[in-house]
């Protein structure tokens, strides 16, 4: 048998979310990046246009956050996860609650998005356990949102591709319609103004199920992949009342617009709507190493520390929960967003962004653009060779051209880092009318 790597195969590794067949025969490989570029493996830039995956949210090779794990790795590697503790750990806890207004004042790690939004559902369930209300074991998601990829964000998720391949995925869950497609709300700059009541969908799912059995309704506060759908006005509100109303608890899956995308370090400040459980990752260590963070308010908290205190109150946790290199970097990109402003540099940024979009308005087969914050998307009508088929030429179109951007079906999203300037965003706009026009 050959045991020798073959190096420069590209075989090997299956790679995630990805046409594997085609970057194969046509590979896009980046070496290195600074600040708000990408360089190639043939020596070009690529503006990035959606931070990386929705997490770069100050750009790239930050010398704070550099030197924070530098500095970490060459002090203390890794500590246990259980049963002990790390200073950094408990300082970065203190600093995250800090920039969450209300009473979401305790966080629980974990490594991904995926993982805090299975984190949070089990603490939804477990708190009504805990409660003695036992029977709430049902969860809400909504059509078309994303909550990672293990089985209970699968499950609470409507992404149609993401599911179908499964199986039953979890039992016990159902779903809000979504937001998106009305035709008035087309063309919206920011919040859309028609669709609020369809918050009350919630009331039909509690008609059918009962309340009495219904856990958590997780939600993302702007949906990110499923399209950068935009929450109509007084949506978010009226959730929030219907939940309360039922005794539900309100989950926001913040693994985007978390850490400055709307302009405020959470949507939970930018819509005034408080959840009981917020999901984060990403931008929480500006990408550089896995972590992500579940804030929970402390009536939830509190409702689990009962009992005798040596016995533990919550069997759930990862390996890597509050891992010290990715507590380190989370400090050093706290720092270099504090220092530089970026938790609330999307307010700045929004009405320049917004006008430049908007201005796509009119080019080809273009049907929609939606924004809000530092983030928005052009959708394009679906061609003749069915969805995804233009949205994906554009993608392509737009790497060779030199910016980086998302696509979920014919949308073509955008999130830059929050450093961008009005040049960056020139470049953007005016390469993205280019590619839409020369695609059929
Ligand atoms: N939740 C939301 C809203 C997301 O956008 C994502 C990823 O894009 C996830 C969860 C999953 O995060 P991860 O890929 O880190 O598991």
């Amino acid at each position: 048998m050959d045991r020798e790597p073959q190096r420069n195969s590209l075989d090997a590794y299956w790679m995630p979310f990805t046409a594997n067949r085609q970057f194969k025969t046509n590979p896009r490989l980046f070496t290195s990046a600074e600040g708000m570029y990408f360089k190639t493996t043939d020596g070009r830039d690529v503006l990035d246009g959606v931070s990386a995956m929705w997490c770069s949210n100050a750009g790239h090779c930050r010398p704070r956050i550099t030197e924070a794990i530098r500095q970490q790795a060459g002090e203390m590697d890794y500590s246990p996860a259980f049963q002990i503790g790390h200073p950094k750990a408990f300082e970065l806890a203190n600093r995250l609650v800090a920039l969450m207004p209300g009473g979401l004042k305790h966080v629980f790690y974990t490594n991904s998005g995926s993982e805090s939004v299975e984190t949070a559902l089990k603490m939804a369930i477990a708190y009504h356990r805990v409660r003695g209300e036992g029977s709430r074991v049902r969860l809400i998601g909504r059509e078309k949102g994303y909550h990672g990829v293990n089985f209970g964000g699968m499950s609470v998720g409507g992404m149609v591709a993401n599911r179908k391949m499964f199986g039953t995925l979890v039992a016990g869950v159902d779903h809000l319609r979504h937001t998106h497609g009305d035709p008035r709300n087309s063309f919206s700059k920011g919040e859309p103004e028609y669709g609020a009541e369809l918050a009350d969908d919630l009331e039909r799912l509690v008609q059918l199920h009962d309340a009495s059995t219904i856990a958590a309704v997780i939600v993302e506060p702007v949906q990110g992949s499923g399209g950068v759908i935009v929450p109509p006005k007084g949506y978010l509100k009226r959730l929030r009342e219907i939940c309360d109303k039922h005794g539900i608890l309100l989950i926001f899956d913040e693994v985007i617009t978390g850490f400055g995308r709307l302009g405020k370090p959470f949507a939970v400040e930018y819509f005034g709507v408080e959840p009981d459980l917020v999901t984060t990752a990403k931008g929480i260590t500006n990408g550089v190493i896995p972590m992500g963070a579940v804030f929970a308010q402390s009536k939830i908290y509190d409702a689990f520390m009962t009992g005798p205190p040596n016995a533990i109150e919550f069997f759930h946790g990862y390996t890597y929960s509050g891992n010290p290199m990715a507590c380190a970097a989370a400090l050093g990109t706290l720092d270099t967003y504090e220092e530089e402003g970026l938790l609330t540099r999307a307010a700045t940024l929004a009405p320049y962004w917004e006008k430049a979009l908007h201005s796509l308005k009119g080019h080809r087969n273009v049907i929609d653009i939606r924004n809000i914050g530092f983030v928005g998307a052009v959708e394009l009508a679906t061609g003749p060779a069915g969805p995804t088929q233009r949205g994906f030429a554009a993608y392509l179109k737009l790497y060779e051209a030199g910016v980086l951007c998302r696509t979920t079906g014919d949308s073509i999203a955008f999130a830059p880092p929050l450093i961008a300037e009005h040049k960056h965003i020139d470049f953007l706009v005016d390469t993205l009318g280019k590619v839409i026009n020369s695609i059929d």
